[in-house]
């Protein structure tokens, strides 16, 4: 599987540059705090699983029980510790809660807790009812020194999972463990996650590190294209020649065997739910059948994830002021249909182009870059989008046509006549946005920027 490699154009890239650590003592000021995650997947035997399986149930009903009981109550009485008194109670008369280790039913009234300060704050909307087979199955180990973790080959860790037992885990990057740990570089906790292909563990990992020094590397304007995944400003371009979707191959990040198989197995889904009465419940075979679509898929977005993981960490590396366009990627997939901009216009070609923008993920790519830029001591600015794709690059002029297709771009303005590829076009046009003092906020060292919306006052509550 792992022959499949993604190609970029980077045999003459600017040199690649390894973070300028300042030289400074331990406990020097300059040290700068890092938290960041560090996953792997977990080799449980079934037994195992299934245990980990009643704790993620557990810690949902768990949940669910906080839920129904915050909205009952009235609001004087909601507080911590009365939650954590409800809490205590229910682990003793329920005895299917108490297969969830008490850390990790305290994790979960915190995450509760942090939900409704979330809504509050305007991130997010109102915590909800998890039901069963919509909700991502989790249990939080939320004490580092519970997890015990020892390296026992090179490729293999060892952890200890609360009420589960010693569980071997792929072992991908040295992490704080053992001799290695200290006050300040150590695992804090971790969270259990379980996706179509398994349980997978994410450490959280602490380290203090020398500030990076300022990147000096060269400017970059880059373009979420749709001929080419990534286009720079400078001419060079990031794409995924091996995975590449064609018109009988949607998903561009599956093999035309895998491809073929997904295609069968859909249809067999949809040949026997068609036999389903109203309210019936799913079969065991049809379940079957959509796990195994879950599974081919969840593998497809893990490719995606680590080419956008390598790719985004070369760009980090060897650029020190990265430029991107400010897209609203759920305004764009809105427009399909028409209404907002262009009503009912290019219905299908568009359509084309959101599945593309979903499938690269752009806003992926930009949280990636966010935090890289910042770890290796550069920056990420946005710029405004408008426009960016349809002006010549060359001669600042939109002339109407222009833009000839999807991947080509030939300036109609008279004495101009620039042609090129019209992503590489995108991406100059951000950058001189960028040159021209058009920076929208700085990103750099934060992972999310959230735009709050509008809230009532805490005192009008
Ligand atoms: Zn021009």
């Amino acid at each position: 599987m792992a022959t499949r490699r993604s190609t970029t154009n980077k045999q003459d890239l600017p040199s690649v540059v390894q973070p300028q650590r300042a030289a400074t003592p331990a406990q020097d000021p300059g040290l700068e705090k890092r938290q960041f995650g560090q996953r792997a997947r977990l080799a449980l035997t079934p037994a195992q699983a299934r245990l980990l399986d009643e704790q993620a149930h557990a810690a949902r009903a768990m949940w669910n029980l906080l839920h129904d009981w915050w909205t009952m109550l009235a609001s004087n009485q909601r507080t911590l510790a009365a939650a954590d008194a409800a809490i205590r109670q229910a682990r003793q008369d329920i005895d299917w809660l108490a297969v969830l280790p008490a850390q990790a039913a305290q994790a979960v009234l915190k995450t509760y807790f942090q939900a409704w300060k979330n809504c509050w704050e305007g991130r997010a909307n109102a915590p909800t009812f998890k039901a069963r087979f919509r909700s991502v199955m989790s249990v939080d180990i939320p004490q580092g020194r519970d997890l015990q973790v020892t390296r026992v080959h090179r490729r293999w860790g060892m952890v200890n999972i609360p009420k589960v037992g010693r569980v071997r885990f792929r072992w991908t990057k040295d992490m704080p463990v053992g001799k290695k740990a200290t006050a300040d570089n150590r695992i804090t906790g971790a969270r259990l996650v379980k996706d179509p292909l398994g349980w997978h563990i994410a450490f959280r990992v602490q380290t203090h590190e020398p500030k990076p020094a300022p990147h000096t590397g060269p400017e970059v304007g880059i373009d979420a294209g749709v001929a080419v995944p990534l286009a720079l400003s400078d001419g060079y371009h990031h794409t995924h020649e091996e995975w590449k979707s064609t018109k009988d191959k949607p998903n561009a990040w599956l093999t035309d065997k895998e491809q073929a198989t997904l295609r069968a197995l859909e249809r067999r889904a949809a040949h026997r739910k068609s036999f389903r009465k109203p309210g019936e419940r799913t079969s065991r075979r049809l379940r079957t059948t959509y796990d195994r679509i879950a599974r081919l898929r969840a593998r497809a977005k893990r490719r995606a994830i680590d080419w956008q993981h390598q790719t985004t960490t070369l760009i980090a590396r060897t650029y020190g002021v990265i430029v991107v366009e400010d897209l609203a990627i759920t305004n764009m997939t809105k427009s399909a249909k028409g209404t907002v901009e262009e009503p009912g216009r290019n219905v299908a070609q568009k359509s084309g182009l959101n599945r593309a923008i979903s499938q690269e993920a752009w806003g992926r790519t930009v949280t990636m870059l966010t935090y890289k830029a910042a770890h290796y001591g550069g920056t990420l600015c946005k710029v405004p989008a408008p426009g960016t794709s349809l002006r010549c690059s060359a001669c600042g002029f939109t002339t109407p046509g222009s833009r000839e297709s999807q991947a080509v771009f030939v300036c109609k303005n008279e004495g101009c006549g620039w042609s090129g590829n019209a992503d590489h076009n995108a991406a100059r046009n951000t950058l001189h946005l960028y040159r021209m003092g058009l920076a929208l906020v700085p990103a750099a060292g934060r992972a999310v920027v959230r735009r709050a919306r509008r809230v009532k006052p805490a005192t009008a509550r």
